[in-house]
């Protein structure tokens, strides 16, 4: 797609802290007054996320890597590019700013590691080239990574499945995996210019959401 609007993507492993300041980034700008549309990946509520939902549940597989990361790759593009179509594509088309929580940079984070780190760059250029290029996603703006330990994101996890009285998806509760998805993050960030937000103080503790919140609200700042 020609680029016209803007795209503002928050990525990050899970558990590392997403939704918690996507929340905080859209009531700011709310209270900024600017206009902006937002959006949050996979959009489990539409029909388009159903393969993403038989994936997540298990129906291919316990184990992550049961579904190669080209295939299990398809099954998110196809439910954002349902969403352009139906929803935010003219809106970015008329210079709108969009806002995302995950993106086709989750496909980099979670499923390059599937492959051995050799393959890792392929993969990347293959998708970039799948999503953006050949279906006519548009490319964002700024993606601002949210770099959270392993560790530490398994912590967070368990706290929020305690607290929601739900266990994770096959993705959430496989730490080796989520320590993959990291690494992967690390080299598609290189990569792909992701501009990366330490989650941790230089000691390792999770930082307060509202001090991580205005180090992202400075750098979106920048874009309004
Ligand atoms: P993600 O969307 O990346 O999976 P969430 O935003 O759902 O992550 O955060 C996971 C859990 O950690 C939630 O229970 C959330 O309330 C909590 N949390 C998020 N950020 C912080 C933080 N900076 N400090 C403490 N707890 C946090």
């Amino acid at each position: 797609m020609d680029k016209q609007g803007r795209l503002i993507v928050l990525e990050g492993t899970d558990g590392s802290g997403k939704s918690t300041q996507f929340q905080l980034l859209c009531r700011r700008l709310e209270a900024a007054g600017k206009p902006f549309h937002r959006l949050v990946f996979p959009q489990y509520q539409e029909p388009s996320s159903a393969l993403v939902r038989m994936y997540l549940g298990g129906a291919f597989g316990s184990h992550p890597e049961d579904v190669g990361p080209y295939a299990a790759s398809t099954f998110y593009a196809v439910d954002r590019y349902a969403s352009m179509k139906r929803v935010w594509g003219e809106i970015y088309r008329a210079g709108g700013l969009v806002l995302s929580d995950r993106y086709t940079t989750s496909n980099a984070v979670h499923q390059t590691g599937k492959l051995p780190p050799e393959e890792w760059e392929t993969f990347l250029r293959w998708l970039a080239d799948f999503e953006y290029d050949k279906l006519g996603l548009p490319r964002p703006d700024l993606v601002l990574y949210l770099d959270m330990p392993t560790e530490r994101a398994v912590e967070l996890l368990r706290r929020r499945e305690r607290e929601t009285h739900s266990k994770g998806d096959i993705h959430e509760v496989d730490e080796a995996y989520l320590a993959q998805c990291r690494r992967a993050a690390h080299t598609a960030a290189a990569l792909w210019g992701w501009v990366r937000i330490s989650c941790v103080t230089p000691e390792g503790q999770v930082r307060p959401e509202e001090d991580i919140h205005r180090e992202i609200w400075d750098l979106v700042s920048e874009h309004l």
